[in-house]
């Protein structure tokens, strides 16, 4: 199996390059936001419970969060040839129990994928997305503003988590889709 991570701020192009990426590797698509956004729609409790955090721009706690990975995995496992993780792990907590899980099934995380965006790009993206996209986090500066503290402060310590282990590697993440989709590639290829 190829177990990957695509990390980056909000904003930054997870959501469109993972989707190049599952149709080009084969991958299967875990993102955290998606499938809490896909519980919200079902009007779930695990919904329910995110909500509030989600609405505000802040995290969902690492145990709802670890356990809802877990579930899905177990869903899935028998026919995947390996994952792309996107927005997940958003904590240090997080990478540890996705190791752990990891682990248990005899597998692991062959590296992190970095895209590396300004901030000022960012905040425009998320703007540009919120015309169309619908969700209450991308349409109000101060939550906006919110994400990308939340993701200096509590997510960056995952990328020297993940460098510690010799498995980070940082992409410049703008130009075309299909320039940073080429250099993404490059780095899956030397993974496989
Ligand atoms: P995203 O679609 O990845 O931008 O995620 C949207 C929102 O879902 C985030 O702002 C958080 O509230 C929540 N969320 C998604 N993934 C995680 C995660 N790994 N840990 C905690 N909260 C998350």
């Amino acid at each position: 199996m190829l177990n990957i991570i695509l990390f980056g701020p909000p904003g930054a192009g997870k959501g469109t390059q993972s989707e190049k990426i599952i149709d080009k590797y084969k991958l299967t698509h875990i993102a955290t936001g998606d499938l809490f956004r896909k519980h919200l729609g079902e009007g779930t409790d695990l919904g329910k419970l995110a909500q509030k955090y989600m609405d505000e721009g802040n995290l969902v706690p690492d145990e709802v969060v670890i356990g809802m990975v877990d579930e899905k995995i177990k869903e899935t496992k028998a026919n995947s040839s390996g994952y792309i993780f996107d927005g997940f792990p958003r904590t240090v907590p997080q990478a540890k129990a996705l190791d752990t899980l990891l682990k248990e099934k005899g597998e692991k995380i062959a590296g992190m994928i970095a895209l590396d965006v300004p901030e000022e790009e960012l905040k425009s993206r998320i703007k540009e997305r919120g015309k169309t996209s619908g969700r209450a986090d991308d349409q109000n500066e101060a939550k906006i503003e919110n994400r990308i503290k939340v993701y200096q402060e509590e997510t960056l310590p995952v990328a020297n988590y993940y460098d510690g282990e010799s498995k980070y590697v940082k992409i410049h993440g703008v130009g075309s889709i299909d320039e940073i989709f080429s250099k993404i590639s490059n780095e899956i290829d030397k993974l496989k």
